[in-house]
């Protein structure tokens, strides 16, 4: 990589991938909300109001939630897949991942905006409760749901149970029977396509918790006539009076930015469902592609457009259903993290600021800058769980000083503790400056934890100018509430 003349070098402990910033103060467009942006004075701001006024109203740390952003990916996602599977099978679903991100106000976005819910616990459809979601709107996910979660289900009328298992599939089959219901189910099934940022690999067999194996073969382009899990599963489903099967499900994985991936599922899945109608008749009519597109967590990141993604999908749903003879089913897809994930970014106070000389394999020394905010693996575990990179700017104000490789911290008992590994900030970042890391709005609030008996921070929602509280932060009474000492 060389550097441009008049431009910083890089530091040799930067990962490859990150650039030395032409400008620091630039907000790259696609880590942000598309209401993000500085003030005159040079603050950030969204929808209009400062971080400093959200910082004075709110506190820090600070989830902040542009709405107006969130709708419109929403809306976004909605619109192209709709076009794309208009003309194939009348229109298609989207249902928000709900465990990305969830309260009731979200669950109420989502629900004006002509999408439907996914949820993955009673806990999830609770919310889904609250905020008046159509029981017919929503889905149940969970590898080993409880009987309680079944029920509750079925009391409130969601549109669709993934079953995951057969021995589910009984279990809610011998449930509904006894309530003198039907069931509406799709079966999760594993069609040995994992994808995990960027790259996907294909297999034949699987080695996860999830779902119903296609495999009883190796080969899962010719799948064999009903030994399979899958193919027990559809069997039993269509023996149950109890249950209406709707169809089949998959999920391939997260931040996946092709669409191969998803094509290959999908060429899998309706290969299977051509397979069940010659050998059961059975005729399932929808189809649950998944979620896991990604979005840029650092300025390199080039996710796709939902119009590129439906139209791709939408070219393979169309030319594997006219080779195998069969009519397309309705199609869904459930994105939480393409959705909510770029809405948000967490406002940080800057605190201790240390300087550390690292040693280099090649001898000698480099700079490293570590900057310590007032939250971290509590509001974000993921770069803790998963390597997360993320990206982070000074917030509060621009600056024109020569760009350091920084490593934003938390303020927990771990050294592993990071919120951004590797950054440039400005050399003058110090003490009271507020730092807001973009691209928080999935896994981050829905991980958090109360380690150290921090609590977690409020999350607000900031559309035309206004900003308000979506969720409160807790408090040290919260804290300590279920303490049962005196
Ligand atoms: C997690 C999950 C999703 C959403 O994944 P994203 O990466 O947030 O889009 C969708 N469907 C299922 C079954 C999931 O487990």
């Amino acid at each position: 990589m060389s550097a441009l003349p008049g431009a910083a070098a890089a530091s040799p402990l930067a990962p490859g991938w990150l650039e030395v910033p032409e400008d620091l103060n630039e907000l790259v467009p696609v880590l942000w909300a598309h209401d993000a942006a500085r003030t005159s004075g040079g603050e950030l701001a969204v929808g209009g109001v400062t971080v400093s006024e959200l910082k004075r109203r709110f506190g820090s740390p600070l989830y902040v939630m542009s709405e107006t952003d969130f709708r419109r990916r929403a809306r976004d996602f909605k619109q192209a897949y709709e076009a794309a599977f208009a003309p194939l099978c009348g229109g298609a679903d989207v249902y928000y991942a709900g465990k990305s991100f969830l309260c009731t106000e979200v669950a109420r976005w989502v629900t004006e905006e002509g999408l439907r819910l996914d949820t993955a616990s009673g806990g999830e459809l609770a919310v889904a409760a609250r905020a008046g979601v159509p029981g017919e709107n929503l889905g149940l996910h969970g590898n080993n749901k409880s009987d309680a979660e079944l029920h509750r289900a079925l009391d409130m009328g969601v549109g669709r149970i993934i079953v995951d298992s057969l021995p589910e599939l009984e279990r809610l089959a011998r449930i509904a029977a006894e309530r003198s219901e039907r069931a509406k189910v799709m079966l999760r099934l594993t069609p040995g396509v994992h994808a995990h940022t960027h790259d996907f690999i294909a297999t034949a067999h699987e080695d996860q918790k999830f779902g119903l194996s296609m495999a009883d073969t190796a080969d899962l382009d010719e799948p064999s006539q009903g030994k399979s899990p899958a193919a027990q599963a559809v069997a039993a489903a269509l023996a149950h009076p109890s249950i209406d099967l709707l169809g089949l499900h998959c999920h391939i994985g997260s931040q996946i930015f092709e669409p191969e991936g998803f094509a290959l599922a999908a060429e899998r899945l309706l290969t299977f469902v051509a397979m069940m109608r010659s050998v059961h008749g059975a005729e399932l009519p929808e189809l649950d592609l998944g979620g896991g597109y990604g979005i840029a967590y650092v300025p390199g990141d080039t996710p796709r457009q939902p119009s590129e993604l439906a139209a791709a999908l939408a070219r393979v749903v169309a030319s594997t259903c006219d080779r195998l003879g069969i009519s397309v089913p309705r199609i869904s897809i459930e994105p939480g993290r393409a959705i909510v994930g770029s809405t948000t970014f967490t406002l940080y106070e800057a605190g201790t600021i240390k300087n550390v000389q690292v040693d280099l394999p090649s001898g000698g020394t480099a700079p490293r800058r570590y900057v310590a905010v007032d939250g971290g693996m509590s509001d974000n575990a993921r770069p803790v769980l998963y390597d997360a990179d993320y990206s982070a700017v000074l917030a509060s104000r621009t600056s024109a000083a020569p760009p350091a490789l920084s490593r934003v911290v938390g303020k927990h008992c771990e050294s592993g503790d990071i919120v951004v590994r590797d950054v440039y900030l400005p050399e003058d970042v110090t003490a009271g400056d507020l730092l807001a890391v973009p691209g928080t709005g999935a896994y981050c609030w829905a991980l958090a934890s109360n380690y150290n008996y921090v609590p977690r921070p409020p999350v607000v929602a900031v559309t035309d100018g206004t900003a308000r509280l979506i969720v409160r932060g807790e408090t040290e009474d919260d804290l300590l509430a279920r303490d049962m000492g005196a």
